[in-house]
């Protein structure tokens, strides 16, 4: 292990910090649009589809696809033992909507394959959403 501190979210940012307090209660949101309905996988502060600058977050089931993986050997930040497993998966009820995660180990995971949520407990307050093969 290493003592060099794990980075960890900003939970005052305005773009971000619902997400964060939405998974410190173990759910899953998504930032969308209360005019037209799109739902945004990269937090932004107004609609690129319709324009209006009513957001909210909206929560989604957990339940995805992977979409894509690699392995990763060579250490890129301390706090991140290697070897770990990155992933990129596809949100199954909100198309086009995609998320990361990093699973610790060396894993060969199959691109389709239905993963689920789940949430990590980093430190006091400070919950991460991750994701792991669906049961
Ligand atoms: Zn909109």
């Amino acid at each position: 292990m290493t003592d060099m501190p794990r980075p960890i979210p900003n939970m005052d940012d305005l773009d971000t910090a619902g997400f964060f307090k939405a998974a410190a209660e173990h759910k899953l949101t998504i930032r969308t649009c209360t005019q037209c309905g799109a739902s945004y996988s990269l937090p932004r502060e107004y609609c690129r589809e319709c324009g209006a600058f009513a957001m909210e977050w909206k929560e989604v089931s957990g339940k995805a696809t992977l979409h894509a993986y690699t392995v990763v050997t060579h250490p890129v930040h301390p706090a991140f033992p290697v070897p770990y497993t990155a992933v990129l998966v596809d949100l199954v009820d909100v198309p086009g909507a995609r998320m990361v995660g990093n699973i610790p180990g060396e894993h060969h995971l199959e691109v389709g394959q239905a993963m689920e949520v789940w949430f990590e407990h980093v430190e006091d307050g400070i919950v991460l959403p991750q994701w792991k093969v669906a049961e």
